[in-house]
């Protein structure tokens, strides 16, 4: 054999054991459920990945809904996106950010009447796929009764998929998830004083 064809041969083995791993892989994971994802950390792109997630829901013809706490902007490209497709519910829940308002008692008002919102989605099982953008916050600030939310996320229906994204995801939170993704925040453009921009930030 040439060195060449000794390549060839050995990746062909390593391809062929790779194969044989990863089939025996997909076997086992052969059950389905209605997952819960948690999209947390410090960096971007835990919202854009759960609308990530809304288009392909969309694109199989499932229902989706969408319940946006804090952010009160209603000028995004994806609520402009998403809300001209017919299977999507979406919401925009916030009144701002906290050092915003500066009103506690404001926020938790509000937090409820989005909850109020957000939990009949989470009761409806229509509804294939629900994301709750920023919902940690609500967790970590105690605007929300933390059980009362932990509880109605685990009782939705069995075959609803539900996205949390939001920093500083809860334990209990995580701990309740199928899957959780912490994304680091290595660089970001805004700390080289670079502002907002249309299309990758809104
Ligand atoms: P995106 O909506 O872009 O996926 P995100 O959901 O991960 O971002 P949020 O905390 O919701 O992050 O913040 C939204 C806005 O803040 C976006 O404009 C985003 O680019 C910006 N942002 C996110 N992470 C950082 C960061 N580490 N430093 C500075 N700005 C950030
Ligand atoms: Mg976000």
């Amino acid at each position: 054999m040439t060195p060449e064809e000794k390549k060839n041969h050995y990746h062909k083995i390593r391809m062929e054991r790779k194969k044989a791993q990863i089939d025996a892989s997909i076997a086992r994971a052969d059950s389905e459920k209605g997952l819960l994802l948690v999209i947390t950390g410090n960096g971007k792109g835990k919202s854009t990945s759960a609308f990530g997630m809304v288009a392909r829901a969309l694109g199989h013809g499932q229902k989706v809904g969408v319940c946006q706490f804090i952010k009160s902007r209603t000028d995004t490209g994806e609520e402009a996106f998403f809300k001209a497709q017919p299977n999507c519910e979406w919401h925009v829940l916030g009144d701002g950010f906290t050092w915003e308002t500066q009103n506690r008692d404001q926020d938790i008002a509000t937090s409820e009447r989005g909850w109020a919102i957000a939990s009949n989605m989470l009761q409806d099982p229509s509804y294939d796929l629900v994301v709750l953008d920023e919902l940690t916050y609500l967790l970590s600030y105690d605007y929300l009764d933390k059980d009362l939310v932990l509880n109605t996320i685990s009782e939705r229906p069995g075959m609803q998929h539900v996205v949390v994204t939001g920093r500083s995801a809860l334990d209990e939170l995580r701990e309740l998830a199928d899957t959780v993704s912490e994304i680091k925040d290595e660089k970001h453009a805004y700390t080289s004083g670079i502002k907002a921009q249309k299309g990758i930030d809104f």
